[in-house]
């Protein structure tokens, strides 16, 4: 599988480049040439294998000669069997026709824990064909941290420098990466935004000289492997229910939806992906008013999706456009000077006929919370919560099954459960201990100078 870039000017690329680079030399993100395609009797065979047959079935294509198909399933099996549910994503009914999807289930207790224990092992694979370590680098707002620090700590050739917002991470996520014993995990938290902290890592990856010294890699959601491996999911969640799903994705930076889309350009029948946004709504303005424009960013209780650019879009826009190099490296551009993007109608058009979007505040997601919990006796987490107002806004047809992502354990969040329910919940084993663990981290301005010879300086010191 040959892999292209979404602006058109970086070289084809294989896999294991792909993997280790992130994203493109031409500031795009990578897609395959072609989507692999499946038969509408492959995937109803889905029905009855376990998940990691699925996995195989629908990453061997993207990862192409990359390893051998035992190598592969070799890394799929040992990704999953530190889940605690044997199904990996169970579909749970929570009413006639509606799901959850439950992607909780690794050891961060968030959906991230899927693409990221897999990711982390092809990884070691790329690196030692490579024969060089890296630098792998990534902005997070709570819960990619904790699951690279989770697959990624320890590994041999590594060093991992995570970027947090200081302050802006619940008690759990923070302490998920802080406590974190290995040695080459560094947690630096950034005085800002995560989205500053995000700029400050494209800022770092835009510095060539410093990119190449350090080897510089990404594993955020515009990585392409995060991609291949939450479409699986999709695949999974539809092939047990009969009729083609609408599938609700609590969204942030569009990587999780996004996968939803490739699932359907593989083959998998879907009726609508169902975007569902907190305050922090740039992708519900942009495909109901065609104006891609971040806004103030809000502190929310789910602030995983407390983003205002939505770096994965851009994979949508390629799409939707019929790969139009030429639009999206223009647009591009245009939105770095002025970020104030008018999408074409007949773009829109396209976007809107896959996607729906709604947004949900606060105060709503409350109010979904405790009015699940009524009538289910499920406690769900605040990003669930709002994927779960997104359904009842989208309001499809009763004989449409409805199936929701449920990207995180509510015990990572127990404040907002506090404030919903009057209570917290209870403290799964992964989390027990967390809190009498000592902490490791170091505060940095948001300035690009000082987080760089910041990890300049960790890398030289582990490399000597
Ligand atoms: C990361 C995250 C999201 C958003 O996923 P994207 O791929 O960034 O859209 C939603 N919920 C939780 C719990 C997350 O950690």
């Amino acid at each position: 599988m040959n892999y292209l870039s979404t602006r058109g000017e970086s070289p084809v690329q294989r896999f294991g480049d792909v993997l280790l680079a992130g994203v493109a030399a031409d500031g795009g993100l990578f897609v395959p040439e072609a989507w692999p395609s499946l038969t509408g009797s492959e995937i109803a065979a889905f029905k009855d294998r376990p998940y990691t047959d699925v996995a195989y079935a629908i990453l061997k294509s993207f990862v192409g000669d990359f390893c051998s198909g035992e190598e592969l399933s070799d890394d799929i099996n040992s990704a999953y069997t530190g889940f605690d549910a044997p199904e990996i994503a169970p579909l749970v009914e929570i009413g006639r026709g509606r799901y959850l999807l439950e992607l909780f289930h690794g050891p961060t207790l968030a959906f991230k824990d899927i693409a990221m224990q897999l990711l982390a092992r092809l990884f070691v694979r790329a690196l030692k064909r490579r024969g060089s370590p890296a630098t792998v680098l990534a902005a997070t707002s709570g819960d990619t941290g904790s699951a690279a620090i989770a697959a990624l700590g320890g590994l041999e050739g590594v060093q991992l420098f995570i970027l947090h917002p200081h302050g802006r991470v619940t008690e759990t996520q923070r302490r998920q990466m802080t406590c974190s014993q290995h040695a080459n995990v560094h947690n630096l938290a950034i005085e800002g935004s995560f989205d500053d902290a995000q700029a400050l890592v494209k800022a770092l990856f835009a510095d060539k000289p410093f990119a190449q010294r350090v080897k510089l890699t990404a594993v955020n959601s515009i990585n392409f492997l995060r991609i291949a491996a939450q479409a699986v999911y999709y695949f999974t969640a539809a092939a047990k229910i009969p009729g083609a799903p609408v599938f609700v994705v609590p969204t942030g930076n569009f990587g999780d939806v996004f996968a939803g889309e490739a699932a359907m350009r593989m083959g998998l029948a879907a009726e609508r992906l169902v975007v569902a946004a907190n305050a922090n709504d740039i992708i519900v303005r942009a495909l109901n008013n065609g104006v891609y424009e971040p806004g103030p960013l809000q502190r929310t209780l789910s602030p995983s999706m407390d983003i205002q650019v939505a770096s994965n879009f851009e994979r949508a826009l390629y799409e939707a456009s019929g790969r139009d190099v030429a639009f999206i490296r223009v647009a591009m551009a245009e939105f770095r000077n002025n970020p104030r993007l008018h999408i074409p109608p007949r773009l829109l058009g396209s976007l809107q006929a896959r996607y729906a979007a709604f947004r949900t505040d606060d105060l709503e997601t409350l109010a979904v919370i405790r009015t699940v919990y009524r009538e289910t006796g499920k406690i769900v987490d605040p990003h669930t919560a709002v994927a779960l107002a997104g359904a009842l806004k989208f309001g499809a047809p009763a004989d449409v099954p409805v199936v929701t992502l449920a990207t995180a354990h509510p015990a990572k969040f127990p404040d907002a459960i506090e404030a919903a329910l009057g209570f917290r919940p209870a403290v799964p084993l992964r989390l027990k201990g967390l809190f009498e663990q000592p902490e490791k981290l170091v505060v940095v301005e948001a300035s690009l100078p000082l987080v760089r010879a910041h990890i300049e300086a960790r890398v030289a010191h582990h490399e000597s």
